[in-house]
This record gives structure tokens, C-alpha cells and sequence, in this order.
């Protein structure tokens, strides 16, 4: 199978390895889509994400306890993306104290069964889009983690976060002093955690190694691309050593972290500016993003590599979250059929045919 070199590339990124931070400090990539990070406090540890299935938190909490013995005294949910809370049960029992922002908020948490909504429609888009159904070989990598790992599980091991936080504040880790920070970007509800003593940030999915994923084709509401951009700027005032993102290997350095913050905040605000230009001259959304690219600068950083965020999705986002959905083609405002629009003669056949 052909599989594209850039991609083949990014697997390096979701490498399985236990990394150390800091001593006591570790994050576990690639044995799920998501990380999970342990802190270790002086009688319990502190668990950040809590990864995308039950088998997956179990052979991390696994690799875990080679490290130290101590159990988990917490857990922390970045944001409520299934992928990084699907295995809390296996961290905490259900006993500990799982900290959130106050805008936590998971489709598989409290849900209305009566509510009117389109919700199998996201679980066939998630479906092709991760290549479920493939087998491990065929599923090179879904962008954001390593395409063979384990899938039993999934939101198996979701437990409703207790702790809710409604402003930033600093927490006692058992001995690690942290601050919780919340930061709107890819989710209203992020949440990152950051030690100042170890100057050590774990960003959530606010920013990893690709273009940030602006829109998911699996069907998401607009993310608020100007909160995310301000959040990030936040966040590099910090002046972090360490980055510790959602998705692949951690950062090291404060001068490569700054680099790669700002450049993921340029090219979001790249996106917005884009956007609003296009329409603001009436251009049609399609000659927009048929037409723009990211600029030479933020192209070629291979921190900004399209997977799985793309500049064009996230054009179109940018203009349905702000102005709606009409596109300034006059034809989209009437009621023509996919197959009418695109050949007149075969629809009138079908309506023909469907007659008889
Ligand atoms: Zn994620």
C-alpha cells in the first residue's frame, strides 16, 4: 500500500516511548491516539488525560507502575474529547478527584436521549475518517497518534468529572504546585496545566505537531478560532521548557517552543484573515479555497503539516461559524438536488423513472 511520505514521516511522532519530563515527570505517547502524562507527588500521583479506550489506560497504567508504585491521588481532563477521557475508570476507580473546566462537556456524559440532533451522522464521518474497519496494516496512522493500537474500550471508561474550575488557580499535586489555566482553543472547555517550578506545560489538544485541527470532518461545531489564538499567546508568555502536548512528543527548549506556538497561532490567524478578506471582497467560499494557501514561512515548518487539520476545511469553518452558511452562490439558496446540479438530464431520468 502507497502510503504518503509526509505521513509515513509524522508516525515518528507517535512513536510508543515513556518520555521523562523532569524527574518524576512522564509522558506516555503512542500507545493510544492521545497521551497521558503522570506526576508524581510525595504519596500519590497526578494523571493528566486519561486516553481514548479502557485497554489503552490499562497498558499505560501498566507502564505507569514500573515507574512508581504510588496511586493515582487525581486526575486532570485537558478538554472532554472522547480520546482523552475514555479511560479515567482504569487511572482512578471512580474514587479520586477528576478536575475539569467548568464548561466540561461530553457527548457521552448526561446525555438527552429525547433531544432532536443529528447524532449518528458524526459516528459514520468517525468511522471513515479514522479507517475503522481497516485492518492495523491498512490503518497507517489516523494523523494524530499511531494507526495500530488498541481500539476496546472506547468511552468505556468515562467518569463525570467532580471538580469543576471556573477561574484559573493554583493546586496542590500532592507536593507538585501547578496552576490551571483554562484556555479556550480547541474546545471552549480546555483546560491546561502548567508547573512553573519545572516550567512544564501540558497544552492539551491546543497544540501539537501539525496545523491545529480548526474543523474535523466528523462534524464539529465552529471552534472559536480568535479565543484560540489569543490562548496560545497566553500560554507563550508563559515562556515554557517543556511542551507537553495531547497528541505526540513532547517539546524541549524554551526557544523551539516559542517557535512552535507562534507558528501555530500565525496560522490560525493566517486562516481568520484569509477568511475575512476573501469575503469581505465577495469572493465565492470555493474560489477562496481554491485559490489560498498557507504562506511560504508556515508551509514548509513541519510542525504545520495538514494532518489531520487542513487550511481549506478550516476556511470554510471559519466562514460558516462567522457569516453562516450561505457561500454568495446564488444557486445554493434554491432547492436543487445534488444530482440536479450536477446533471440536469440523469435527474429528470431518475424523477422520470421513480414514476413508473
Ligand atoms: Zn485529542
Amino acid at each position: 500500500m502507497k502510503v504518503h511520505p509526509e505521513l509515513h514521516a509524522n508516525g515518528a511522532q507517535t512513536r510508543k516511548d515513556i518520555v521523562c519530563l523532569s524527574p518524576g515527570i512522564w509522558t506516555a505517547v503512542g500507545y493510544a491516539a492521545s497521551n497521558v502524562h503522570m506526576i508524581e507527588g510525595s504519596a500519590t500521583t497526578t494523571i493528566i488525560g486519561a486516553s481514548e479506550s479502557t485497554r489503552a489506560a490499562s497498558k499505560i497504567r501498566e507502564e505507569f507502575r514500573k515507574l512508581t508504585d504510588k496511586p493515582v491521588g487525581r486526575i486532570v481532563c485537558t478538554h472532554s474529547h472522547r480520546d482523552h477521557i475514555s479511560g479515567a475508570a482504569i487511572f482512578s476507580g471512580e474514587s479520586v478527584p477528576i478536575f475539569a473546566s467548568h464548561l466540561f462537556q461530553s457527548d457521552l456524559i448526561d446525555v438527552d436521549e429525547t433531544a432532536i440532533a443529528a447524532n449518528r451522522a458524526p459516528g459514520r464521518r468517525t468511522r471513515a475518517r479514522f479507517g475503522i474497519g481497516l485492518t492495523s496494516r491498512e490503518r497507517v496512522s489516523p494523523g494524530c497518534g499511531p494507526g495500530d493500537r488498541p481500539k476496546e474500550g472506547p468511552g468505556a471508561g468515562i467518569v463525570k468529572p467532580g471538580r469543576l474550575v471556573e477561574a484559573d488557580c493554583i493546586v496542590d499535586l500532592d507536593g507538585v504546585s501547578a496552576r490551571l489555566i483554562l484556555a479556550p482553543g480547541e474546545t471552549a472547555d480546555h483546560m491546561v496545566v502548567w508547573l512553573p517550578e519545572q516550567r512544564i506545560l501540558f497544552c492539551g489538544d491546543n497544540c501539537h505537531h501539525a496545523f491545529p485541527n480548526l474543523y474535523a470532518i466528523r462534524g464539529t461545531p465552529y471552534r472559536d478560532y480568535g479565543a484560540w489564538a489569543k490562548s496560545l499567546a497566553r500560554l507563550a508568555d508563559l515562556r515554557p521548557e517543556v511542551l507537553s502536548p495531547g497528541h505526540a512528543r513532547p517539546v524541549f527548549g524554551e526557544s523551539r517552543i516559542q517557535d512552535f506556538l507562534s507558528t501555530t497561532r500565525d496560522a490560525i490567524l493566517h486562516v481568520m484573515k484569509t477568511g475575512a478578506d476573501g469575503l469581505d471582497a465577495g469572493l465565492p467560499l470555493d474560489d477562496i479555497v481554491a485559490t489560498e494557501a498557507l504562506p511560504k514561512g508556515l508551509a514548509d515548518k513541519p510542525r504545520l503539516k495538514e494532518f489531520p487539520g487542513k487550511f481549506s476545511w478550516s476556511i470554510r469553518a471559519f466562514a460558516e461559524g462567522t457569516l453562516g452558511w450561505y457561500d454568495r452562490n446564488p444557486t445554493h439558496l434554491g432547492t436543487l438536488a445534488s444530482l440536479e446540479r450536477a446533471a440536469p438530464r440523469t435527474w429528470r431520468n431518475w424523477r422520470e423513472a421513480r414514476k413508473h
